[in-house]
C-alpha cells in the first residue's frame, strides 16, 4: 500500500496591489524526501487575476516546503512560485527575481528578520472592542497581560506553536500598541528562507483564523486617528556588518538607502502612506533619517549594534502588507549592488505618489 499525504501548495496570486495567499490540496505519494518528490502542478489563472478566461493555465512549482503542522503526520505546506504555461516566470512572481539577485551577491551573506503585525478582526471590526465602538485610548496594550488588555491569544499561541512544530525559524511574539494588534518575528535566516517562512507563517495565521472565527488584517493603518498602524520593520545585514567595524558600513548603508527612498516606498506596501505619518513611532513618508535606537526614524541601528560596533540595521518603513520578496530585492540591490529601481523589475512605480518621484 502507497503512503498518500496531503500537500497543500500555496501561492500569491494577482490581487493588485497587494497580493493575497491561495492554496489547495495535491493528494501525493509520501513520504516526501525532497523538493523532487513534489511534482510541478497547476491551476486556473483566470480566478485569481494571474490570465485571461481564454487562456488561463498557469504552473505551481515547488520551491520550499514544511512539515504541515495543523495536518501533521507526514503532510507538508509548500511554498510555489507560479510559471507561464510555457514555463516563463509569471510576472506576479518576484520571488525567482530574489532568487536571481541573491546568487548574485550571496557571498556578502545577507540575512533578514521580518517583524509582521497584524490586527485580528471578528466580522468587521478588531477583537474585543466593543461593537462598532472604542476602547480605552492606547498605551495599556503594548506587551500586556489580561483579557481587558489583549485579545485573541488562543489564536496567537496556537499560531505560533504551530510555526515551531513545523521547524521556523520564529524569533518571538508580542501584543501591540493599539488593541487586537500583534506581532510575530521570523528570521534571522538567508534572504529566500526568511521570506518563504514569512508567506508560509501568515498562511498558517489565516487557517487557524478559520477555526477561531478571527481573521488577520495586514492592512498599515487599519483603524483612523490615534490607533498605530501595522508595519513589517525589516532587519537586514550583511557579513561585513556583523563582523568587527560593521558599524561603518551600516553607516554607508543607511547614506545609500537614503539616495533610494521615493523608489523603496513604491514597493513597501499600498496605504503606507496612511501609516508612515511621522507620528506613531513613524518617521513620515515624505523624509527619510536615521539614528540609533531611534524608532522615529526610517533606519534604526539598534542600540546594541551601536554599543558592539556592529550588528544590523533595521528598515521601519515597510507596512504590514509588504511583499518580503520585493523588500528584499530592493535593500540587496540598495546596499550590496548599484541601486533600486523597480521598473527594472517590472514592478509598478506608481503604488504611492511621491512628491518629486524620482523614479
Ligand atoms: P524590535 O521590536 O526591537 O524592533 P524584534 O525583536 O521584534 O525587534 O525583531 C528583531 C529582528 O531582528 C528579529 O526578527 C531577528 O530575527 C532580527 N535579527 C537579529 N539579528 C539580525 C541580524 N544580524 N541580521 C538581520 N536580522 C537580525
Ligand atoms: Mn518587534
Ligand atoms: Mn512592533
Ligand atoms: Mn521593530
Amino acid at each position: 500500500m502507497t503512503n498518500k499525504i496531503m500537500a497543500e501548495y500555496i501561492w500569491m496570486d494577482g490581487k493588485k496591489p497587494t497580493a493575497k495567499l491561495r492554496s489547495k490540496t495535491k493528494i501525493i505519494n509520501g513520504p516526501i524526501q525532497s523538493l523532487a518528490d513534489l511534482p510541478l502542478w497547476g491551476f486556473d489563472g483566470s480566478s485569481t487575476e494571474q490570465a485571461e478566461g481564454h487562456f488561463s493555465d498557469c504552473i505551481l512549482k515547488p520551491v520550499y516546503y514544511i512539515p504541515d503542522p495543523i495536518r501533521g503526520e507526514s503532510n507538508v505546506l509548500v511554498m510555489c512560485e507560479v510559471l507561464n504555461a510555457d514555463s516563463a516566470p509569471h510576472k506576479t512572481n518576484t520571488r525567482i527575481k530574489l532568487a536571481e539577485l541573491y546568487e548574485k551577491h550571496k557571498q556578502e551573506e545577507p540575512i533578514f528578520g521580518f517583524e509582521q503585525e497584524y490586527t485580528l478582526y471578528h466580522k468587521n471590526w478588531p477583537v474585543g472592542w466593543p461593537p462598532q465602538g472604542f476602547p480605552h485610548p492606547q498605551g495599556r496594550y503594548y506587551c500586556g497581560v489580561g483579557c481587558d488588555e489583549v485579545y485573541g491569544r488562543k489564536l496567537v499561541e496556537a499560531h505560533l506553536k504551530d510555526c515551531l512544530k513545523a521547524g521556523m525559524s520564529i524569533s518571538g511574539i508580542n501584543a501591540e500598541v493599539m488593541p487586537a494588534q500583534w506581532e510575530f518575528q521570523v528570521g534571522p535566516l538567508n534572504p529566500l528562507e526568511c521570506c518563504d517562512q514569512l508567506w508560509l507563517a501568515r498562511w498558517i495565521l489565516y487557517r487557524h483564523g478559520e477555526d477561531f472565527e478571527m481573521y488577520a488584517k495586514l492592512d498599515p493603518k487599519p483603524m483612523p486617528g490615534d490607533w498605530n498602524g501595522a508595519g513589517g520593520h525589516t532587519n537586514f545585514s550583511t557579513k561585513s556588518m556583523r563582523e568587527e567595524g560593521g558599524i561603518k558600513v551600516i553607516l554607508e548603508a543607511c547614506e545609500k538607502l537614503g539616495k533610494f527612498h521615493n523608489q523603496h516606498i513604491q514597493v513597501y506596501g499600498a496605504d503606507n502612506d496612511k501609516r508612515l505619518t511621522g507620528k506613531h513611532e513613524t518617521c513620515s513618508i515624505y523624509d527619510f533619517r536615521y539614528g540609533v535606537s531611534d524608532r522615529g526614524a526610517s533606519i534604526r541601528i539598534p542600540m546594541e549594534t551601536n554599543n558592539k560596533g556592529k550588528g544590523y540595521l533595521e528598515d521601519r518603513r515597510p507596512a504590514a502588507n509588504f511583499d518580503p520578496y520585493q523588500i528584499s530585492v530592493a535593500l540587496i540591490d540598495t546596499i550590496c549592488g548599484n541601486g533600486f529601481n523597480p521598473v527594472k523589475y517590472g514592478w509598478p512605480n506608481d503604488v504611492i505618489k511621491m512628491p518629486e518621484n524620482k523614479v
